[in-house]
């Protein structure tokens, strides 16, 4: 590989894929190699082990409550590099089930909890009594500006870390606090499925500026043209979420 590659780590593809979570890896290839990069990914399957020194960017996707215990097992096998190399700075995006594993738990409706590999000061509990927390979401962040999509969990997650963002639409961890996602050190954690990325393209560049400084490359990203993916989010907004739209007619504004 050349010395512009940026090495990405899809942990679990073969467990962790709802609603095409994938896709965020694609638009993490496509938005390096538009800028020159040389990009590598591994597809880390539930049978193999993380190498957490060769990765530049981790990636971990949503997954159902049984896809989930598996995969929080492979996980707190392999914890204490996950951490050390997380404590030194590797960028981790993980997305609902895959964000929910990174706490201390899940507790499922049963009662039953789910370790996690603590990695972050974080609690998810669902509740037979509780209704999912199902729809359309919208999220104002001071790094990434609106971020859209979609959630759909039953787990309700605390933590005493910083958001991702404020709800403007939707329910977010806990569908009260107003709070949705987490970030700590490099960790950007959120519920937003849809796939995350492809309608988000200024999280997905913030989010590869971290991964860029943690390889030692040059994370100065020149823009790109992102007429499409500004018209798939109007659109989206304008088709579902009206109360929203005028956030993201002063986005456009501001270009
Ligand atoms: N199984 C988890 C929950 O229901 C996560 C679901 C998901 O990844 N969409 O809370």
């Amino acid at each position: 590989m050349s010395r512009k590659a940026l090495c990405i780590a899809h942990l679990y593809p073969d467990l962790l894929n709802l609603y095409a979570d994938r896709g965020n890896i694609a638009v993490l290839r496509r938005r390096l190699e538009w800028r020159g990069y040389e990009v590598e990914v591994v597809r880390v399957t539930h049978s193999e082990t993380p190498d957490f020194s060769r990765y530049h960017l981790v990636l971990l996707g949503g997954g159902s409550d049984r896809e989930q215990a598996i995969v929080a097992e492979k996980l707190r096998a392999c914890a204490p590099a996950f951490r050390s190399a997380v404590q030194d700075g590797l960028p981790v995006l993980a997305i609902c089930g895959g964000y929910q594993l990174l706490g201390e738990y899940y507790q499922l409706p049963s009662g039953e909890k789910v370790p996690g590999i603590a990695l972050v000061d974080m609690v998810t509990e669902a509740s037979p009594d509780a209704p999912r927390l199902i729809g359309n979401i919208a999220v104002w962040s001071d790094e990434a500006g609106v971020i859209v999509g979609f959630e759909n969990h039953g787990g309700r997650t605390r933590h005493s870390h910083r958001p991702l963002g404020r709800v403007l639409h939707g329910h977010g961890n806990d569908g009260v606090s107003g709070h949705e996602g987490l970030r700590h050190l490099n960790i950007w954690g959120t519920y937003v499925h849809g796939p995350l990325l492809p309608k988000n393209p200024a999280l997905a560049d913030a989010v590869l500026r971290d991964a860029l400084a943690y390889a030692h490359l040059p994370d100065h990203l020149e823009p790109l043209d992102d007429r499409l993916e500004r018209e798939a989010r109007t659109a989206f907004v304008s088709l579902r979420m009206e109360d929203v739209a005028p956030m993201l007619r002063t986005e456009a504004e501001s270009r």
